[in-house]
């Protein structure tokens, strides 16, 4: 049995986590930890809730520890998890390159630490097809669209999509045809182009109602490639979550991305 911790057990995404978790028969999750009170702690499966990880890491000693918190808190709970050697699987996004590269310094001998930008398969699936299509049609624009209550702007989905596209349109040695950019934009509507993630125009919508989708679209001439993934349901990520939690036992090192984790 794999004992698992989440923190951001209250929020979201852990409590998709926690539901996830009672259906698998290999994994076992031991500590809830959050700030905030569960909301539905009389159906939550079983285990002690703790509101900080140093706290829940000495008292239940779990093999791998889940975050899905925040952007400001993820870093200090990975430092302390990697410091009591813990394998950790990491979906809270906003961490920078500079930050995962500062953290993959303290990861200890034989410890994993895996970051996903996005656990969705449809989405990694999504993110390779993008990679592959920069190859032939380098010109391209990124919409990504969630729910109103996301706290970091661009997703990290979308700036590892970029990421990817141009490490393709490079190693294909491909150059796009370019397009106006921020000085197009006229006075009063700054921030019309977008943001750039490399050098790539991403376009940020939150609205009511949205889970987590991306759309990624070429541009060639007289022809256009778009590419979309839509996460309807938190259950989305969950087949990824738990495979990653039984997956990081047998690495270690810093691993960014579940294609880098799993046979897709
Ligand atoms: P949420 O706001 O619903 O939940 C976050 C929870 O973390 C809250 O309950 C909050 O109280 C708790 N929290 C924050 N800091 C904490 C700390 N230091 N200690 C303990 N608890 C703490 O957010 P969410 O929608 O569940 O998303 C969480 C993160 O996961 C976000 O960064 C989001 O972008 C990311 N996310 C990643 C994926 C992926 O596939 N990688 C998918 C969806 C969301």
């Amino acid at each position: 049995m794999i004992r698992v911790a989440v923190a951001g057990a209250a929020g979201r995404m852990g409590t998709a986590c926690r539901e996830a978790l009672a259906g698998a028969d290999d994994l076992e999750l031991v500590a809830c930890i959050d700030r905030a009170p569960m909301a539905d702690a009389d159906s939550a499966p079983e285990a002690e809730a703790f509101d900080s990880v140093a706290e829940a890491l000495v008292a239940t000693h779990p093999d791998v520890f889940v975050d899905f918190t925040a952007p400001g808190s993820v870093e200090g709970n990975i430092r302390a998890a990697l410091a009591a050697g813990v394998d950790c699987v990491v979906g809270t996004t906003g961490l920078s390159a500079a930050t995962l590269e500062a953290l993959e310094a303290e990861i200890p001998q034989g410890t994993c630490l895996f970051v996903a930008p996005n656990f969705a398969i449809g989405a990694v699936l999504l993110m390779q097809l993008a990679a592959r299509a920069a190859r032939w049609m380098p010109d391209v624009e990124i919409i990504e669209l969630h729910h109103n209550q996301k706290k970091d702007a661009p997703s990290g989905t979308a700036i590892r999509t970029a990421e990817l596209i141009v490490a393709a349109r490079a190693d294909a040695g491909v150059t796009p045809l370019g397009a106006p950019g921020a000085e197009s934009e006229i006075g009063g509507y700054e921030g019309a182009r977008g943001a750039r993630a490399e050098d790539i125009p991403v376009h940020s919508i939150r609205l009511p109602g949205l889970v987590a989708h991306e759309e990624v679209i070429f541009g060639g001439p007289g022809q256009t490639l778009t590419l979309r993934h839509d996460s309807l349901d938190r259950v989305s990520f969950m087949p990824g979550v738990l495979a990653a939690c039984r997956a990081v036992g047998q690495r270690s090192g810093l691993i960014v991305g579940l294609e880098n984790l799993i046979e897709l």
